[in-house]
């Protein structure tokens, strides 16, 4: 099988995506987590830079990365001055990486307007840059910049940068696609000409995705003889990204009979783009091809029967090969199969008996009045629980009070008090919010937290309210979808009233049942009393 070398560029040019901002540590540790999952290349910045990537870029000089190689950034010589006396080719030649990028330029608007040396000049600048890093003993990737654009403006010359760079020593040639504008065929085409005039020559490409091609290109450049390929997790990076490599992967690995992580490995990529997200705190792409969450989503009673019958019949791989898994979504249009196969994934077998059609009624009801169990599996799987007699709530209520109260002075503050019983014993808290929910989140904790020490762990992360029949003007109906998450999943439960704070209360308790329920579930799984 033939290797695809991976080149993953997250700490360099992902870090150009707008908002986006990693402190030392975390950008070690997602470092650490590329070199686990099997990354060939790191590219970790310019050394030269700025304090803070230089900082990274030494802390990784201590860590043990196993066979991944950790590549330094960098740029051709500057013009009119000898390789071997630009301070910064020097910094590149004498640093730990055994890897050297240098990017240099092609295209003649960039040569002519941006740098300002002539055509030879530039030549001279590629072949002397990489000579000398190949000389001190590097393996130099050279990244010829803007290549598409230069192709297009002038084939020949653009094509005389990349003999430069060869006829240098460079190990690899990577065509950029900086603009990332350009399009799977022109792609194709431009790296076939390339490869026949360079025979042999070790070509790899970089692309962006301006025009929503960032993967389609890579693969296109694949299929033409290139053998690495750059690009980012989750396709992170300036304006609309770089190559999505999570994307890229599984399609070279389980598609294109390309070897590419270690085999073992491409079940942590699912993980791997959720933990660079988190990381990022970026919200995880429920839509991500391979690793979203609804990528192996099946609504449809139709899709579901054919699911159950045969997995091929919807699903182009199986989503556990990327260590993703399937999800069957619940809504009114769900017929029985749906629930079978929903009460399957929770572990409960509903195949015999009269559970399903009582359970079937009982959602299309409750998703006339508003429900929507979709977007809210902890609610979904509580209401099995519920119908089939198997749930045990956390705690019983006696009652609730919230009080917010609003100063003239413009203060606004909420309390809310709470008794409720559990394990047979009475007790009350009191909590303060800055909302009635929070308020009464707050309360309950107090109540529970000493008795449920799992409670901790959870948290909410996104609160959702939807007006649903709004010409009912301030007697309409609220549903309050809750998301929490307890560092590992994250689950959606919701409810639904005409007053707004029992719709968040029925949200919340259901949040919380789950969420104590899976850390029980979890820690029974992993055999620790934790
Ligand atoms: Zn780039």
């Amino acid at each position: 099988m033939e290797s695809i070398f991976l080149y993953d560029t997250t700490l360099r040019d992902g870090l150009q995506r707008e908002g986006m901002s990693l402190s030392v540590d975390e950008q070690v540790a997602i470092a650490r987590r590329l070199a686990e999952i099997g990354m060939h290349y790191i590219e970790a910045g310019f050394p030269m830079s700025n304090p803070k990537h230089a900082e990274m870029f030494n802390a990784l000089e201590g860590i043990d990365l196993g066979s991944t190689k950790i590549a330094a950034f960098g740029m051709t010589r500057r013009k009119g001055v000898a390789a071997a006396d630009d301070p910064a080719l020097i910094g590149l030649a004498d640093c730990y990486a055994p890897v050297i990028t240098i990017v240099g330029k092609t295209w003649d608007l960039h040569i002519e307007k941006v740098i300002k040396v002539d055509r030879a000049e530039n030549l001279r600048m590629i072949e002397e840059s990489v000579a000398f890093l190949v000389g001190q003993g590097k393996e130099v990737v050279y990244d010829a910049e803007h290549f598409f654009d230069a192709f297009d403006a002038h084939r020949d010359y653009a094509v005389e940068c990349l003999l430069a760079a060869a006829d240098a020593g460079a190990h690899w040639i990577t065509v950029c696609d900086t603009n990332g504008a350009t399009l799977p065929h022109d792609i194709a085409h431009a790296v076939r000409t390339v490869r026949s005039a360079l025979p042999g020559v070790a070509l790899g490409i970089h692309t962006h995705n301006d025009a929503d091609c960032g993967v389609a290109n890579s693969l296109a450049a694949v299929v033409e003889g290139a053998r690495m390929v750059q690009g980012t997790v989750n396709g992170y990076g300036e304006r609309c990204g770089n190559a999505n490599l999570v994307s890229i992967i599984p399609s070279l690995s389980l598609k294109m009979g390309f070897a590419t992580l270690p085999d073992d490995r491409l079940v942590e990529l699912t993980a791997l783009s959720h933990y660079v997200a988190e990381t990022a705190n970026l919200q995880p792409d429920n839509w991500a091809p391979y690793v979203g969450r609804n990528a192996f989503a099946h609504k449809g009673g139709m899709h579901v029967a054919g699911m159950l019958a045969d997995e091929r019949t919807f699903e182009h791989i199986d989503p556990t090969a990327v260590g993703n898994e399937r999800h069957v979504l619940v809504s009114e249009l769900s017929g029985r199969g749906t629930i079978v196969a929903k009460a399957h994934e929770m572990g409960i077998d509903l195949s015999e008996g009269d559970d399903v059609p009582r359970i079937l009624a009982r959602l299309k009801d409750l998703e006339h009045r508003g429900y929507h169990f979709e977007v809210a599996d902890a609610s979904f799987e509580l209401l099995i629980e519920r119908e089939i007699g198997v749930y045990r709530p956390l705690f019983t209520l006696e009652r609730f009070r919230v009080v917010t109260e609003k100063v003239a002075d413009g203060r606004v503050s909420t309390e809310a008090t709470i008794a409720l019983v559990h394990d047979g014993e009475r007790v009350e808290a009191t909590g303060l919010g800055n909302g009635p929910i929070n308020a009464l989140d707050t309360a309950l904790r107090a109540a529970l937290e000493p008795r449920v020490p799992e409670l901790a762990q959870i948290e909410l992360v996104n609160f959702k309210v939807r007006i649903l029949d709004e010409d009912k003007g301030t007697g309409a109906t609220t549903r309050v979808l809750l998301d929490s998450s307890d560092g590992d999943e994250t689950w959606g439960a919701l409810g639904v009233s005409h007053n707004v704070i029992e719709a968040s209360w029925d949200a919340l308790i259901d949040s919380l049942a789950y969420g104590v329920r899976r850390r029980a579930r979890q820690a029974a799984k992993t055999g620790s009393a934790s």
